[in-house]
């Protein structure tokens, strides 16, 4: 199985390889299998990489927005036309069933790019009256952004951030995971054959270094990651430093609450939802699942009687549920944390253990009794744990749940809309659901607070984000002068 792409790098619209950067390999996480070899960008690949993006942005600042999303537009079309081919890339990159990739991955990158093709020609800024004078405001591009991504969601990541940088006209250089590199390579031929200008979408791979370069680059005006929180307080430092813009999207430890009254399946199925989909590996995970006392043994009942029907396999069998983890890595720290669970006296209700022993499969896991001390309900753990925690009073979960350093997500399940609403408006949580879990669709804005992250994706408020405001005084009078 291969997926070698035509070079390793993207950039001013063409395909760039320097083979004297660090090779390294790009495998398929249900076999282990080589599917690409790839070079990180050397410092004369970066260089050049932003000073085409840098040009290039200067001429994309003054078309007109209409014209910046007509060419998103028609990129979010093509990604559509190819969603198959786009979808089979990402299942090999990442091991993402592709049941799951043919609805949630490129498909979610088009969404983006429509949304903010139609909102690049709504931007306006205000006028101010001052009596005789006037003021009025500009929203203008950064400059040039760069884009660090994850491996868990690659094209959407890579989408989600060119979308409203180039909308807005700016213009982007992205670092793909080195664990998932392909697909932003596919997303930058797509937007180029769309006819963006050359350098405006520029992808460049290699490891932390690669985007660590790109964080303290003068030319570079903001930075969007989507990373560990570890990594979001390396790189906003070194951003903080050139004080430039950006925005982190960081991990969490996001609660899910169930009440009593909740209807039961429809709680148990957002919860197989938070912690199976992608088997595990999704930031705003509600990874503790708090059910209050009457109806936990009726809930871990249901759980465990569907997780026990998870299918586990082939991700290119569109019957599979589940896939395998990232890398052998990472399946290893999982592991240790389902072990830690277990020696520190959570119940284990099902799963707990290493599927086959070819690829990076882990059970689906649920533990029942989790203490709010224990490491898997402390921890981002990044795999198929859920941690299942009793509560008895409204009170009580809602200081359980916040009491984390993370602050991503949140979820309600009750039947009483005024709980729920008193409820979320007590959570910590940048992304609140109630009654459903993890959706994030392009309309709504998504990010954290506390050490989940900073600023926001998608939505209107993508624009505070990818543009700045520039105030301009109008003097209409006389200059009234005391000397
Ligand atoms: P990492 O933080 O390990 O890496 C994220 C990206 O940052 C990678 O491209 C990585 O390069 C790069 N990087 C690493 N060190 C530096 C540095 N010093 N300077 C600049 N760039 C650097 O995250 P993972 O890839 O392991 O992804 C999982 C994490 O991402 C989880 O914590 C998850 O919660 C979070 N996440 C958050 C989301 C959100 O929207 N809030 C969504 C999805 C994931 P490389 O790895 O190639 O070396």
């Amino acid at each position: 199985m291969k997926a070698q792409p035509k070079a390793s790098h993207f950039i001013g619209g063409e395909w760039v390889d320097d083979t004297t950067g660090a090779m390294f390999e790009s495998r398929y996480p249900a076999t282990g299998e080589v599917i690409a070899r790839l070079y990180s960008a050397t410092p004369a690949v970066i260089d050049r990489a932003l000073d085409t993006a840098r040009d290039a942005q200067l001429d994309w600042a003054k078309r007109l927005p209409v014209e910046r999303g007509r060419i998103l537009r028609r990129a979010a079309d093509l990604l559509r036309e190819r969603n198959r081919d786009l979808s089979v890339l990402e299942t090999l990159d990442t091991g993402k069933p592709l049941q799951e990739t043919l609805v949630a991955d490129a498909a979610s990158g088009a969404d983006a790019l429509e949304y903010f093709a139609g909102f690049a020609a709504t931007v306006a800024g205000q006028t101010i009256p001052l009596g005789r004078d006037m003021a009025y405001t500009l929203r203008e591009p950064h400059g040039v952004c760069a884009g660090i991504g994850a491996w868990n969601y690659p094209i959407q990541i890579a989408a989600w951030k060119a979308a409203p940088a180039l909308a807005f006209g700016n213009a982007m250089v992205f670092k793909p995971s080195e664990e998932t590199p392909l697909s932003a390579l596919a997303l930058a031929e797509i937007l180029h054959e769309a006819g963006l200008p050359p350098g405006l979408f520029n992808v460049v791979q290699g490891m932390g270094e690669t985007g660590a370069a790109l964080c303290t680059d003068p030319r570079v005006a903001k930075v969007s990651l989507t990373g560990s929180v570890p990594t979001g307080r390396s790189v906003y430092a070194a951003a903080g430093a050139g004080l430039k813009a950006v925005t982190m999207e960081l991990g969490g430890k996001s609660p899910l609450i169930i009440f009593d009254d909740a209807d039961l399946d429809n709680a148990v199925g957002a919860a197989m939802l938070a912690n199976f989909y992608s088997s595990g590996q999704i930031c705003s995970n509600g990874t503790r699942v708090f059910v209050q006392r009457a109806v936990k043994d009726a809930f871990l009942e249901k759980l465990a009687a569907r997780a026990s029907r998870i299918v586990l396999g082939d991700p290119l069998d569109e019957a599979t549920q589940m896939g395998p983890l990232i890398s052998a890595a990472h399946m290893d720290k999982v592991l240790n944390y389902i072990h830690a669970g277990q020696a520190e006296g959570a119940r284990l209700v099902c799963g707990g253990a290493r599927h086959g022993s070819t690829g990076n499969f882990v059970q689906p896991t649920v533990f029942a009794e989790v203490q709010d001390s224990m490491k898997i309900a402390r921890e981002e753990i990044f795999g198929p744990v859920m941690s299942v925690l009793d509560f008895e009073d409204e009170g009580e979960v809602i200081a359980r749940a916040n009491d984390t350093e993370y602050g991503l997500a949140a979820g309600v399940f009750t039947r009483d809309l005024t709980r729920a609403h008193t409820v979320v408006a007590q959570l910590h949580a940048g992304t609140c659901w109630i009654n459903a879990y993890n959706l994030t669709p392009v309309e709504m804005p998504f990010g954290g607070v506390k050490a989940s992250g900073v600023g926001r994706e998608n939505g209107h408020a993508a624009l505070e984000h990818y543009t700045r405001v520039k105030s301009v005084y109008l003097g209409l009078g006389d200059v009234e002068a005391p000397y």
